[in-house]
C-alpha cells in the first residue's frame, strides 16, 4: 500500500537529465502514455509536472510541460500521457518518432500548488488531457487504500476519446460525455454541468480542475456558482505555448 507523501515542501525541481524511453502504450487514437526510466529519480508529488525538451542538430530547443501520471510511489520511472496536436511541435515528436530505447531531456519534478498529498478529501474534475495529474492523484488515493478520499469527475467528448478507459471506472469516478455517450449510457451528451457536481462538494475538500483553458474557466465557474469556495480551488490550463 502507498503511504501519503509526507508533508514537506516539494521537491525542488532537478537539473537537466536524459531519461530512457523504456515504453510507448496508446490510451487513445491521438494520446498515448511514455514510460521514462530516470537515472536521478527524484519523488514527485501527484500532480507534478515535467519539462520536456527536443533539441534539434542545429541547436534549435523547444520545450514543454507535461505532468506526471504515475503515482508518488518510489518508483525510478515516471510515467507521462501526451495528446497529439495536429501540428503541435514536441507532441508530435513524441507520438510519431520517439520509440522505446530513445533519450529524452527532462527536469522536474515541478509545481507546488496544483499537487495533492493525499490529506485531505479531493474533488478532481479534468477536461481531455486534462485527466492527466488528476490520474496520479486518483493512483495514489487508490495506493493508500483511500478511494474514499477522492471524487474525480472526467469529461471526454466519447469513450474512445477517454484516457485510462480501463483503469478509470470505479465508485469514485464519474464520467460525462459531451458529444458521443456509449449506448445505454443515461445521462444526455452535454457539457460539464451543475448536475453533475451534484453530491461531489464534500465539506473542507480542495478542488482541482484542469483542462483547455475554456474548460477550465468554465468548470471553475460551475464550481464557484455551486457555492465551492474559491480559495479552495486550484486550477492548471493546458493552453496553447
Ligand atoms: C503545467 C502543464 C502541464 C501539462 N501537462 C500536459 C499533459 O499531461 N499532457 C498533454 O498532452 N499536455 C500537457 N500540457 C500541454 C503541453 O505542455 C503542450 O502545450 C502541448 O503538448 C502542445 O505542445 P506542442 O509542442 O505539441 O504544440 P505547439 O507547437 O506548442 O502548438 C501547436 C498548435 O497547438 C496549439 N496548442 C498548443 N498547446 C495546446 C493545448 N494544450 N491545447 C490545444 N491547443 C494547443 C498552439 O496554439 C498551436 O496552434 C501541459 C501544460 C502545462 C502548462
Amino acid at each position: 500500500m502507498t503511504e501519503a507523501p509526507p508533508a514537506v515542501p516539494p521537491p525542488r525541481p532537478g537539473r537537466w537529465q536524459t531519461a530512457t524511453l523504456v515504453e510507448v502504450r496508446p490510451e487513445t487514437a491521438t494520446a498515448k502514455t511514455f514510460r521514462l526510466a530516470l537515472p536521478e529519480p527524484s519523488p514527485h508529488l501527484a500532480g507534478q509536472h515535467y519539462v520536456v525538451r527536443l533539441t534539434a542538430p542545429d541547436g534549435y530547443t523547444a520545450s514543454r510541460s507535461y505532468s506526471v501520471a504515475s503515482p508518488p510511489d518510489g518508483s525510478a520511472e515516471i510515467e507521462l500521457t501526451v495528446e497529439r496536436l495536429p501540428d503541435g511541435e514536441v507532441s508530435s515528436f513524441l507520438h510519431d518518432v520517439a520509440a522505446p530505447g530513445d533519450s529524452l531531456e527532462i527536469r522536474g519534478p515541478i509545481g507546488g500548488w496544483f499537487v495533492w498529498r493525499g490529506d485531505t478529501p479531493a474533488l478532481l474534475i479534468g477536461g481531455g488531457s486534462g485527466v492527466v495529474p488528476l490520474m496520479a492523484m486518483l493512483r495514489l488515493a487508490r495506493g493508500m487504500g483511500r478511494p474514499d478520499l477522492v471524487r474525480l469527475i472526467v469529461s471526454a467528448r466519447s469513450q474512445a476519446e477517454l484516457y485510462y478507459a480501463g483503469e478509470l471506472p470505479g465508485p469514485e469516478t464519474a464520467i460525462v460525455y459531451t458529444r458521443r455517450p456509449p449506448p445505454g449510457w443515461t445521462r444526455p451528451p452535454g457539457r460539464l454541468n451543475r448536475a453533475d457536481l451534484a453530491g461531489s462538494m464534500e465539506k473542507d475538500s480542495v478542488a482541482y480542475v484542469c483542462g483547455s483553458a475554456g474548460f477550465a474557466d468554465s468548470a471553475t465557474d460551475l464550481l464557484i456558482d455551486a457555492g465551492f469556495p474559491t480559495p479552495d480551488i486550484r486550477v492548471e490550463r493546458f493552453g496553447p505555448t
